[in-house]
């Protein structure tokens, strides 16, 4: 994995060249010794329930047919729970109840961690610019996908003893 976000120190501007920190290669200031360590990223999702049903999202970026939970970004000094009930609020205008956290899933693929909540919620859905479309689903009809947020859709549907059907990851 290359970390190639960065070309100048963000502190001091120098040329960033590589060298070994850590365990690994990664880009470096040769004037004040800053690391571009690369850290995953925190997101929150939301498996969010409503009426018994679980509410999938589609965002505005992505294809017809293609749906997933509800995710976003801490804000700094937020707390995970805090922030996963904030994006529901914000994304769906439904009132979060409670937060449970599900479980906590690497995704490699985008530098991320995904930390995983129960959200029950109730209120009318009103979407927000960010996301098109979204459909309510009885939870033993849920597919979810194999990877990231998909894994927390999985944990919560067998804590409720139903069984997981994963789709197929587009190849690519
Ligand atoms: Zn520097």
């Amino acid at each position: 994995m290359i970390d190639s976000a960065f070309k100048f120190c963000p502190d001091c501007a120098t040329a960033l060249t590589r060298r070994i920190a850590g365990d690994r290669e990664r880009s470096a200031c040769p004037a004040c010794g800053w690391v571009h360590w690369d850290n995953p990223t925190p997101v929150v999702a939301a498996v969010i329930e409503l009426d018994g049903q679980v509410l999938l999202a589609r965002n505005a970026a992505w294809p017809q047919g293609m749906f997933a939970l509800v995710t976003g970004f801490l804000e700094r000094d937020e707390s995970p729970a805090d922030a996963v009930m904030r994006e529901v609020r914000e994304e769906t205008s439904l009132e979060p109840l409670a937060a449970h956290l599900i479980g906590v899933y690497d995704f490699a693929r985008r530098n991320q961690v995904i930390i995983g909540y129960h959200v029950p919620a109730r209120g009318e859905v009103r979407l927000s610019e960010e996301l098109a479309e979204v459909k309510l689903i009885a939870p033993e009809k849920v597919r979810p996908w194999p990877v990231a947020t998909g894994l927390a859709m999985a944990d919560w549907l067998r804590a409720r003893d139903l069984p997981v059907h994963f789709l197929d990851l587009p190849s690519r």
